[in-house]
């Protein structure tokens, strides 16, 4: 495979209202889009790590793509070699990673006539559940799990507004609880505690991402399962996840993890152990959350997936479906998304 044409598009889209996780607010989507061409073909990939998420920066993202480019430029390499120059150019750069192999899955995707999905898994299914987000989407939206920001009100308004969520959401509608590792551990406990009564699918990093210790103490004192998400960032982090019985479920970003190749090995080794896996977008834009919407199809995932991020964003591109909480992939070979 010769690729004739190598294009980095930098692009800074807003969010349609701020967004406020704790210590970060984000008013812009940064990142750059790749297209590589080759014969008739253009695959397309997102390289847009997330400031207080990823540990790479934009810059170390450019100077990747470029030492990419280079090794790549006028070479005539099979699929394999490309794949090999990838990981050795994106060693620090997971986003860089994802990006350009969305970009040659796109490519062998569309040589194949195929949806990227179904060239990878041809038992890969069209549409996959995902969960809506309180304060974004509204009952009757048709989800049936909704995710909910925590760990920023006091334990009684943590309490009451998960009593006016549940009557408004209705009792058959299951929560999750994403903590983004505020709480200490007894804060942890106690939280849970309160929490038991209502109807939750899982808590989520209540602790510090690298406090894997307590996470597996948590587990001794409380029903609701425990998620990991800044807990993971590579395949050897889920490993010592496992090794300390820290979780129950899996929060795999293929952003900020690095693309198919590493996400298939951390899904894999949590199938191996029982853990349940879900995997949600770093608020791409819609070529990177197509992406992970055919990373997770190609994988079988059967969680509902955090992938229903598309309206905080204002892009003015067509964006997959969304009804009665699944996701479709747009029609056509390959991604389903140009630039
Ligand atoms: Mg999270």
């Amino acid at each position: 495979m010769k690729i004739s044409h190598f294009k980095v598009t930098p692009f800074s889209n807003p969010f349609v209202k701020a967004l406020k996780t704790s210590g970060m607010t984000y008013t812009h989507r940064e990142g750059v889009w790749v297209q590589l061409n080759y014969a008739n073909f253009a695959g397309v990939g997102e390289a847009s790590p997330l400031p207080g998420f990823s540990t790479e920066t934009l810059k170390e993202v450019h100077y990747a793509l470029e030492g990419f480019h280079q090794a790549i430029d006028g070479e005539d390499l099979d699929c394999e070699e490309l794949f090999l120059l990838i990981g050795i150019h994106s060693q620090n750069t997971p986003s860089v990673r994802f990006a350009l192999e969305s970009a040659i899955y796109d490519i062998l995707a569309k040589e194949a006539e195929l949806p990227l999905a179904k060239y990878l898994n041809s038992n890969a299914a069209s549409e996959i559940a995902v969960n809506g987000m309180t304060g974004i989407h509204l009952p009757g939206d048709g989800f049936t799990i909704m995710k909910v920001k925590v760990g920023f009100r006091n334990l009684f308004d943590e309490i009451e507004n998960m009593e006016y969520l549940t009557q408004s959401f209705g009792k058959e509608i299951q929560f999750r609880l994403d903590c983004n590792g505020v709480f200490d551990l007894p804060k942890a406990i106690r939280f849970c505690k309160e929490m038991e009564k209502f109807n939750i699918d899982y808590i989520e990093q209540p602790l510090p991402a690298a406090n894997l210790e307590d996470l597996a103490e948590l587990t001794y004192h409380t029903e609701i399962p425990i998620a990991v998400d800044e807990s993971i960032t590579d395949f050897q982090s889920a490993e010592k996840i496992i090794d300390e019985q820290a979780a129950d479920v899996f929060i795999i970003k293929p952003m900020i993890t690095g693309g198919f190749t590493e996400c298939k090995k951390i899904i894999e080794l949590g199938r191996a152990e029982n853990i349940r896996t879900v995997i949600t977008s770093t608020l791409e834009t819609n070529i990177g959350r197509s992406a992970c919407v055919h990373l997770a199809l190609a994988n079988d995932i059967s969680e509902a997936c955090g992938l229903a991020t598309g309206s905080l964003l204002n892009e003015g591109k067509p964006t997959q479906p969304i009804q009665s909480g699944k996701i479709s992939i747009l029609d056509g070979n390959g991604l389903g998304v140009d630039l």
